[in-house]
């Protein structure tokens, strides 16, 4: 599969490495403290210097402050400590508010070719952009250009469109309500549902699997059930670099009596031991130790475990009742098919397919059992596999065995890695709307919205590749280095004729672009957002549904900013002209954005009220508030799934893609990983030690990875392996560096999300 974007043999242009020799030291079996605090004054002061570090780190989740840019971990209702963040939280706000700048004079001295020779550590470091840039056909460099130009260029190429869905209009979850509720309305009213979003890369499968199972496709529990918890799992979460502050409700739950049960191929430090840096403010020294008990399982297994659990629950219910047979008599359909299928599992499959030991199974089948108030938590580790939807499934007859819906201290709790990921797709940015969310849309504006579906992200590389995308419009992210099959990824975008990127920092989405590209940046959410309505705040949904405020405090990194909501209804005039919708009234009060939204959307009546409460307000949610589920039947189903196949062949193991703990989704704040002891590179490998010694492969050893799909073959060279406490026939590597290993048509069944957790390899040395 190498093609355009192959440099030195393997190491791809599309992400070049960065750093030298990879150090190896001993994994922390300790989060956060001392150093999760150094560490986060370190990033503070070096980009944003005092004054501003002290001023961001006392604004970011405070009630009349501004919300976290980093993942989607809910804030606490009533009192909130003085530092309400954790490290990668500053690490976030230290990356957006960086007193760095790059000013047009930067894109004179660097043509795009020499940027592509950069690495993403290092494109990210230069700071905020600062001016609209445009990128003419053929041309080597981005030269300024004024918001109206812009505008006029990307409605030009729209209205000359002969079918709306040549264009595409991707989402990434730091859009706030506002702007992602305009965004959907803009693309619908242009006519087409060409909504992807970063949602159908990783949390996709858990919305589909609770959709069919609970009638929701989103968590059911809130930040004070986890005080109540009796048993709380955590299946395929790192929490200690992907959601920190998690680590706090866990070990609050466990000073309340919960036990916990950290479930991964990987060893997480988050897991095993936690010091919440402000206890030492408090004079307590000591530090909590989390789970109680670890099962290293081998990569996607989780359902046979979930399955063997449950066969042993069955086999102690007999004995003594720990199953809630009234919740599933009165609440569930189809508990009499799951029973039989696990009374036909065998157990040996489940040791054979988890390499785990049966009584370490049973130990927690117990725990199940007993417990009265389960929670399980879950995150890319189970979602982005070819079977993640049945595996959550197990999880939800889990749960539903023991009633554990509409019950203080349970339920299910899927954990977001983006702050609005979740509030962007209950405004309407998703490629399969709903018939009500189309009519009430349609109605409360006057227009009748296309009903097509339209292409989520792997379809949109599809599409690309296959010439039907003509203008890509990206509101946030860095769609290239998420995205998988980078080769196949890049030579689509070329193909486009117009790539917008709606950004606040550069990345290598603006390096590999279509044969024209525009770079619009936008104002931050640590900035203030100035319209002719006055200051303006947004809002954003997190992982328990709880829509709050976020107000920038700021000055703007330059006056040549504009805001999300701002950059899409002057877009939108532009295009549409005002006769349905008056854009720019819209914009100018985010007020009346608000009051469109409540008109469409369920569970937002009287928003801009509730909204400035000061802890924001909750969303319906049935299952959680009153056991009712919103399915066909008006039943919580039980589901029935055969294990996977997870047989691999000779010589090929199984490889995942892990974030480090210095990056936050593809951006790169620096080269070490702390809590795993890998310093210096990303470029690295970890393999079993055992499975190094069959082959006589030594510790930073340089080899090739091929991955191997339907006869396919995609390569990437040049990973130091690193010997690692993982299972044996498992590997890991970082994202985005592996993602060209990645197929983009290898896809979770019904999500289709791409199965970064699985990726069948081989190793050359
Ligand atoms: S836990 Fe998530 S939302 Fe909270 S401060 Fe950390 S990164 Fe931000």
């Amino acid at each position: 599969m190498s093609a355009e974007g192959e440099g030195r043999a393997g190491v791809n242009e599309n992400c070049p490495p960065e750093g030298k020799r990879v150090r190896i030291g001993k994994r922390k079996r300790s989060a956060a403290g001392i150093p999760a605090a150094t560490s986060s004054l370190k990033h503070g002061l070096s980009r944003m210097g005092v004054t501003r570090t002290w001023k961001t780190l006392t604004m970011v989740n405070q009630k009349d402050g501004f919300d976290c840019p980093g993942c989607a971990w809910p804030d606490p209702v009533g009192k909130r400590s003085a530092f309400e963040f954790c490290e990668n939280g500053a690490k976030a706000v230290a990356d957006e508010a960086t007193k760095k700048r790059i000013k047009p004079r930067f894109f004179a001295d660097n043509s795009v070719q020499e940027l592509s020779s950069r690495s993403d550590h290092w494109l990210n470091s230069r700071g905020r952009l600062t001016s609209p840039m445009y990128l003419p056909g053929g041309a080597s460099h981005y030269q300024p250009i004024t918001w109206e130009k812009a505008f006029e260029l990307v409605a030009k190429r729209l209205q000359k469109l002969d079918d709306a869905n040549r264009a595409i209009f991707y989402t990434s979850g730091r859009t706030s309500n506002e702007a992602a509720f305009l965004l959907q309305l803009f693309a619908r009213m242009f006519g087409t549902n060409n909504l992807p979003d970063c949602s159908n890369m990783c949390h996709e499968s858990s919305g589909v699997s609770l959709g069919e199972t609970i009638g929701t496709g989103k968590g059911t529990v809130s930040l004070e059930d986890f005080n109540h918890a009796e048993l709380i799992l955590v299946m395929g979460q790192n929490p200690g670099t992907n959601h920190p502050r998690m680590l706090t409700a866990l070990r609050d739950a466990k000073r309340n009596g919960a036990k916990i049960v950290h479930i991964n191929p990987l060893p997480e430090t988050g897991l095993v031991k936690f010091k919440h840096p402000q206890d030492y403010l408090k004079l307590r020294f000591g530090k909590d130790k989390l789970a109680d008990k670890f099962l290293q399982l081998k990569i996607n297994s989780d359902a046979a475990l979930m399955q063997g659990i449950m066969k042993m629950m069955l086999e102690m219910d007999a004995e003594k009742s720990f199953i809630d047979h009234q919740f599933i008599a009165d609440k569930t359909a189809g508990f009499d098919a799951l029973k039989a299928h696990l009374e036909s599992r065998s157990l040996d499959d489940v040791v054979v397919q988890t390499g785990l030991a049966l009584e370490d199974i049973r130990e927690v089948a117990v725990m199940c059992a007993q417990s009265r108030a389960t929670i399980v938590c879950w995150a890319m580790g189970l979602t982005q596999h070819r079977n993640a939807v049945a595996t959550i499934q197990d999880i939800v007859n889990l749960l539903l065995l023991g009633g554990h819906f509409g019950r203080k201290g349970a339920g299910a709790c899927p954990v977001r890695g983006h702050s609005n990921v979740q509030g962007d797709r209950t405004m309407g940015i998703c490629e399969q709307p709903s018939e009500d969310f189309l009519t009430r849309l349609g109605k409360a504006v006057g227009f009748d919205a296309p009903r097509a579906h339209g292409h989520d992200v792997v379809n949109t590389i599809h599409a690309m590749a296959d010439g039907e995308c003509e203008v890509f419009f990206c509101m946030g992210g860095n769609f290239l280095s998420a995205a998988p099959d980078t080769e196949l990824t890049a030579k689509s975008l070329r193909k486009v004729a117009l790539t917008v990127q709606v950004s606040t920092k550069l990345n290598r989405s603006h390096l590999v672009t279509g044969e024209e590209a525009l770079i619009l940046p936008c104002l931050g959410r640590t900035e203030k957002d100035l319209q002719t309505g006055g200051y303006q705040f947004v809002t954003v949904e997190d992982s328990m549904s709880v829509v709050h405020m976020s107000r920038g405090g700021l000055k703007p990194a330059s006056l040549d900013l504009l805001s999300e909501p701002a950059i899409i209804s002057r877009l939108a005039n532009a295009t549409l002209g005002g006769k349905v919708v008056d854009w720019p009234h819209l914009s100018a009060d985010y007020d009346r954005i608000r009051s469109l939204i409540e008109q469409v959307i369920p569970g937002f009546e009287d928003y801009n009220e509730r909204v400035r409460n000061p802890d924001g307000f909750v969303l319906p949610n049935p299952p959680r508030d009153e056991q009712a589920f919103a399915t066909p039947s008006g039943k919580a189903h039980f589901s029935v799934h055969d294990l996977p196949d997870t047989s691999i062949g000779e010589d090929r193991y199984v490889m995942m893609t892990i974030r480090s703990h210095d990056q936050y989704n593809t951006t790169i704040y620096g080269l070490d990983d702390r809590y795993r002891g890998v310093k210096g590179g990303r470029r690295v490998v970890l393999m079993n030690p055992e499975d190094m010694e069959d082959r006589g492969i030594i510790k930073r050893q340089k080899v090739a990875i091929r991955s191997h799909f339907e006869g396919e073959i995609r390569s990437a060279d040049d990973f130091a392996v690193i010997p690692y406490s993982i299972p044996r026939g498992n590997v890991a590597t970082y994202f985005p560096e592996a993602n060209v290993l990645i197929p983009s048509r290898s896809v979770a069944e019904k999500s289709n999300t791409p199965t970064s957790k699985w990726v069948v390899v081989s190793i050359l040395t």
